[in-house]
């Protein structure tokens, strides 16, 4: 694909409702309270949309997933919920997912950007969505992809892309 200035608001809007959908069509008993947080003042900038798409698909669904085996874990008490926002700095642009689901261990963490490397059951992940995230961001954008979490309360990502 080839780069054009996008309104990274508009993009990430469109595939957050677009993964909630998708995984509401296969739960239907599952709610996620959708926080966006967009910054009025966010640069056009030059992406390919459709690999960033795919970042940001792959970013939710690992959040919903989180979510979803918490809410298993947990039952009602549980709500869960996403906050997605996005940030002008001075020399690029944030875009910042963070679920209260799971939670990531220590030991987990230093892997999670390694191909094939998964901890969900066969058949459920492949492993390869935050190495191709991680491929896109980095070698596509020469931008950064950081993860921050803390278990059993909370994961963020962050998608940073040069202004
Ligand atoms: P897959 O989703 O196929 O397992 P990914 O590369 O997308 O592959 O993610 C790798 C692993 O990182 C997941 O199996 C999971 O252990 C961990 N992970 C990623 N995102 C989250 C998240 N939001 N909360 C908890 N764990 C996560
Ligand atoms: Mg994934």
């Amino acid at each position: 694909g080839t780069k054009q200035p996008t309104k990274l608001n508009v993009l990430t809007e469109e595939y957050l409702r677009l993964a909630y959908q998708g995984v509401r069509a296969k739960d239907k008993s599952f709610v996620c309270d959708l926080q966006t947080d967009f910054s009025e003042k966010l640069d056009k900038i030059p992406v390919v949309p459709q690999d960033i798409g795919r970042v940001l698909v792959n970013l939710f669904s690992n959040a919903f997933y989180a979510m979803q085996q918490r809410s298993q874990q947990e039952g009602n008490g549980y709500q869960p919920q996403v906050s997605v926002q996005t940030r002008q700095e001075a020399d690029h642009v944030e875009i910042r997912v963070r679920d209260n689901g799971t939670g990531i261990p220590e030991p987990v963490r230093t892997k999670i950007f390694q191909p094939f490397f998964t901890t969900k059951p066969t058949g459920q992940g492949t492993g390869l969505g935050l190495s191709l995230s991680y491929d896109i961001v980095t070698k596509g954008h020469g931008g950064q992809l950081l993860v921050e979490s803390e278990l059993g309360r909370y994961t963020e990502f962050v998608v940073q892309l040069p202004a």
